[in-house]
This record gives C-alpha cells, structure tokens and sequence, in this order.
C-alpha cells in the first residue's frame, strides 16, 4: 500500500478495528477513511452501496462485526448470525463491484471444529462439528471467509481471510456478562479488590485452554499480511501459545492485586476444551507477536483503569 491509498478501516471504534487505525497513523499512512456506525449502518445495504460509489477506497480492513463472550454468543444467537452476515455480505460485495484492490477480512478461531486436533492449522475448516455456544457466529464468519474465496475465483478478487486467536487490548468490552473472559476477570477482580469481597467467581471448570493475542499485535499481522499475503487460502493469527482459564484468573489476580479466593461456577459453560492457533504459515513468513501475556495484560488493566477515571 502506498502511503497516500485511501483505505477505509470498517468497525474503527472496535477493539480490533481502533488497534489498526493506530498501526496504520504510526506507519505514516495519511488518506484513511472511517465511518462511525452512527454515520454508516454497515448491516444497511443501501448505504453501503452509496458509501462505496461516493469513496471508491482502494484497500479494505473488515474488522467491523457483533462480537462477545461465551455467553452474548449463546444468547444473542439470531443477532449474531444475522448482523454479521449483512456486514460482510454488504462490504465485500460493495469491495468487488468497486474494484477495491485488497480487502483483508478478519474471521475467528472460532470458526474451527470443536475438536480439532491442536495445534489448529488452517486446513481444519469444516472437518468436523462446531462448538454450539458459538455456532451462529462461526456460520457467519466461514460464510465470509468464503465469500472471499468465491469472489476471488469467480471474479479474480485479491480478498484474504486472517483468523485470530482470542484477542484482548485497549477499547475492550467489558461488559459484566456479554464480554470476552479477559475484560470480565480485569473488571471482576478489580471490582472485588476496590469492595474488599473475599472471592471471585471464574465461570465454567477453569480447564478449558485458551491463546490470546493483543489487538496491537493482531493490527500488526493485518498490515504485514494487507502488503505481503495474496493466497486465496486463510491464514491463522496467534501467539502459538495458550493457558488455562484458571492460570489467566491467577496471572489477572496479581496484576490486579487482588488477594481473594477463586470460586469456579460450574454452571456456566466452558465452551470448547482447547483452542489454540498452529501459526507456523505466519511465522514461515516471519511475523511474529511482540506482547508477551503479562505485559498485554498490564497495558489491558491500565487502560480500564483509565476509563473508570474518565466516566
Ligand atoms: P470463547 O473462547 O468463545 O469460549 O470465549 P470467552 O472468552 O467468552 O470464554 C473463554 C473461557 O473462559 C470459557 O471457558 C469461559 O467459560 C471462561 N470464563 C471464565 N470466566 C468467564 C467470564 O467471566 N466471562 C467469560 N466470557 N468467560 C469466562
């Protein structure tokens, strides 16, 4: 990408979407183009056509998309399936009609079988059964993932897939019950700390394993890939490494400072047993994650501490 192409970064508020609006400011790019949702309903398909006739962007970022916890997926089951689809159906037709020269959207992993054997490698997708907590938004996600393909072999599309592992960073949710583990645990610990409560409650058995990757880092891979990946096969953003649910509520516990007691609510679901990205493709290409967990988490706190103070 040239420093002056115009490149429309779709769900630039996001967690994901605001990490690539940083990477992109801080590698000198100066032509970048960003629609609230207030300004651009990217589910509403006429003014998605009417945006892309009147800006015509050379390069796509789609990292808009509905997404939550365990949880939110399981319950918000039609608005995931539903929303998604018309954001990708929307943007990445709008992209072929107008001739965007690259679009880069941002899938899940997620979208992988719930027992797939671990590490997951790219080549995984739809060998088996998905995980049902999220079924409605990994159908979405697989039918971008292959709407790109398809636009790519009918009409010679330069569009690509990149799955991230789960992800965690500044703009995070954290919603009480709808958000991802990462930004639950911070406010959950550090809610307990600041009423002095003698416990808290982690959800599920604490065995389920998981990788996480901060949004910076993520932001990173997509502008490395936007410039040097052109497969038309997806390809898997991750650390390489992953850790139980109960050493990420003790590694959060003593970032936050917090000395309680850890209560598992077996009630709740654990989702799937094991999640973690085979990312040899990436690092063959050489990219590799900078921020190590401890240090990611850090930052994540910060940055909530931040929003408390400025609410
Ligand atoms: P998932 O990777 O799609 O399962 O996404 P989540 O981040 O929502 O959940 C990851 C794991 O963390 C699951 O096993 C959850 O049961 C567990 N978990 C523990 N406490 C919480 C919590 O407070 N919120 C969420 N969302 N998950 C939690």
């Amino acid at each position: 990408m040239k420093k002056d192409a115009k490149i429309y970064i779709a769900g630039h508020r996001g967690m994901v979407g605001s990490a690539i609006h940083r990477r992109l400011n801080a590698q000198g790019f100066s032509n970048l183009l960003l629609r609230t949702s207030g300004e651009l309903d990217l589910r509403n398909q006429q003014d998605v056509a009417e945006f892309f006739a009147a800006e015509k962007p050379e390069y796509v970022f789609l990292a808009a998309a509905k997404v939550g916890g365990i949880l939110a997926n399981n319950t918000f089951r039609a608005d995931f399936l539903y929303e998604n689809l018309a954001i990708q159906n929307n943007v990445i037709h709008q992209a072929y009609l107008h001739g965007v020269k690259k679009l880069l959207f941002l899938g899940s992993s997620c979208i992988y079988p719930k027992l797939a054997p671990q590490p997951i490698k790219e080549s995984s997708l739809l060998t088996g059964l998905l995980e049902p907590t999220n079924e409605p938004y990994a159908i979405a996600k697989i039918a971008g993932i292959k709407l790109c393909e398809a636009y790519r072999a009918q009409y010679g599309c330069n569009f690509i897939s990149v799955m991230p592992t789960n992800l965690y960073g500044y703009n995070d949710n954290y919603h009480p019950e709808h958000s991802h583990v990462m930004p639950a645990l911070i406010r959950r610990f550090h809610e307990a700390k600041a009423l002095g409560q003698p416990e808290v409650v982690v959800w599920g058995t604490g065995t389920p394993r998981r990788e996480f990757l901060f949004a910076d880092d993520l932001a990173d891979a997509c502008t490395y890939l936007m410039d040097h990946y052109t497969s038309p096969d997806l390809i898997n953003v991750g650390t390489g490494e992953d850790i139980s649910i109960r050493e990420l509520a003790n590694l959060i516990r003593s970032v936050v400072g917090y000395d309680g007691e850890l209560i598992f609510d077996r009630s709740m679901p654990d989702g799937t047993p094991r999640k973690l990205m085979d990312v040899s493709k990436l690092h063959e290409m050489g990219w590799r994650h900078k921020t190590s967990l401890e240090a990611g988490v850090k930052m994540a706190y910060e940055d909530f501490i931040g929003r408390i103070a400025r609410q």
